[in-house]
């Protein structure tokens, strides 16, 4: 039997036909977690969500959407009680969003103090250009009980990608991420035990057009050549480790 794949990350409610991606995903079983950049986004998300197998949906408010929208953290808190799953959330520090750094920061100390206070919460975290302040507030603001973080489309250096295994990250890995030489490397040389994949679609292309949830086979393939191993035998693992990741919670996902 082929094992299910594995889309961590992924932004299904910006495909032309949302309803239709989602069906996909069940048709093709891809598990995968349809994410949001805004929590003015989450009550449909949430809808088209509820009776999947594979799809669930987590609640978000994009780093490179604060500059403008950060006055929604409060519609965001008041949604979080009903979310299992957060995400977009985190920090981009790249040249079109470092001047909101400081209100980004604000907003996801805000993001991950309320996920500890609830608990329980399985996050999916962007760190672009800032992975230290990322694993710093982590750190302070949530207790590894508390919660599950997946670092998405990491970017960060051997050690802080070791600091981050330390801290109980999980990482999620795209197959556009690994056409950089140094990205593979460090892709190579993360533990087996905490790689998810992801397509980060449709902010990701194919030769065809933007990337869909069942095109995440690239990503375990370009894992498996990057580490000189069996596609099959990734996938395998990346199937374990998403169970490993959600404890008690796989059992929602028909994996
Ligand atoms: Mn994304």
């Amino acid at each position: 039997m082929q094992p299910s794949l594995v889309d961590l990350h992924c932004h299904l409610d910006l495909y032309p036909d949302h309803a239709a991606a989602i069906r996909e995903c069940e048709r093709d079983g891809i598990c995968a977690l349809t994410v949001t950049t805004t929590p003015k986004a989450w009550p449909r998300n949430r809808d088209l969500t509820s009776s999947s197998r594979h799809v669930h949906a987590a609640l978000g408010l994009h780093p490179q959407l604060v500059a403008e929208r950060s006055a929604e953290i409060g519609l965001w808190e008041e949604y979080l009680s009903e979310a299992r799953y957060v995400g977009e959330v985190g920090l981009d520090g790249g040249p079109a969003f470092y001047r909101s750094l400081e209100l980004q920061r604000q907003i996801f100390e805000r993001v991950l103090r309320a996920c500890a206070r609830k608990g329980g919460k399985f996050i999916t975290v962007h760190s672009v250009r800032s992975v230290k302040a990322v694993l710093d507030m982590i750190e302070k603001h949530l207790p590894r009980k508390s919660g599950g973080v997946v670092l998405h489309w990491f970017t960060g250096s051997k050690s802080e990608a070791s600091r981050a295994v330390d801290l109980g990250c999980y990482f999620s890995v795209n197959s556009e991420m690994l056409r950089k030489g140094q990205h593979r490397d460090l892709v190579a040389s993360l533990p087996s035990d905490r790689i998810l994949t992801e397509t980060d679609g449709p902010f990701t292309r194919t030769s065809e057009g933007p990337t869909r949830p069942s095109d995440v086979r690239a990503a375990i393939e370009a894992i498996a050549a990057s580490r000189g191993a069996d596609p099959q035998t990734v996938a395998v693992a990346v199937r374990a480790n998403l169970i490993n990741f959600l404890g008690d919670e796989a059992q929602s996902w028909a994996i």
